[in-house]
């Protein structure tokens, strides 16, 4: 059985009067993420996980912030082309594991419509996709509400 593990890493900085996308989601907060993109960090971090792998590079290589193309992108339009290009290579979604820390809003209202928004993305059932938040305890850069910092990991079969 040929199965790849990756991880990914992703930090955004917060700033008020912006949208809060995350998980593919939007989530009602005075603060939203500072980014080329629509800042959704954890997709961010997940799309590093996936092209991890396969030793595909990260998002920044794939879809660079020097590009306009990617101005306010929705980055549910970045996983999905991540996902093709794991299908491309002959790979399937097998399960992800998502873990945000962020220090308010809290996020378990959101995380079911987060993780039945990104598995049709994935192409896996909602129980293939974990999705876990933690504040920092007022501890760090998140515990100051300055950034989101998201860790994923994700296993991929081939199919
Ligand atoms: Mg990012």
């Amino acid at each position: 059985m040929d199965i790849r593990i990756g991880n990914g890493y992703d930090v955004h900085a917060l700033a008020t009067g912006l949208p809060m996308w995350l998980g593919g989601v939007q989530i009602p907060s005075e603060n939203g993420f500072v980014a080329h993109s629509d800042g959704d960090v954890a997709i961010h971090a997940l799309c590093d996980a996936l092209l991890g792998c396969l030793a595909l590079g990260d998002i920044g290589h794939l879809f660079p912030d020097t590009d306009p193309k990617w101005k306010g992108v929705d980055s549910k339009l970045l996983l999905r082309e991540v996902v093709d290009l794991i299908h491309t290579k002959g790979y399937k979604v097998g399960n992800v594991d998502i873990t945000i820390a962020l220090q308010r809003p809290k996020l378990a209202p959101h995380i079911g419509t987060m993780r039945q928004t990104l598995a049709p993305i994935l192409g896996v059932t909602h129980d293939r996709v974990s999705i876990k938040a933690t504040t920092t305890e007022k501890l760090g850069f998140v515990g100051r509400q300055e950034g989101c910092e998201v860790w994923a990991s994700a296993l991929i079969l081939k199919d």
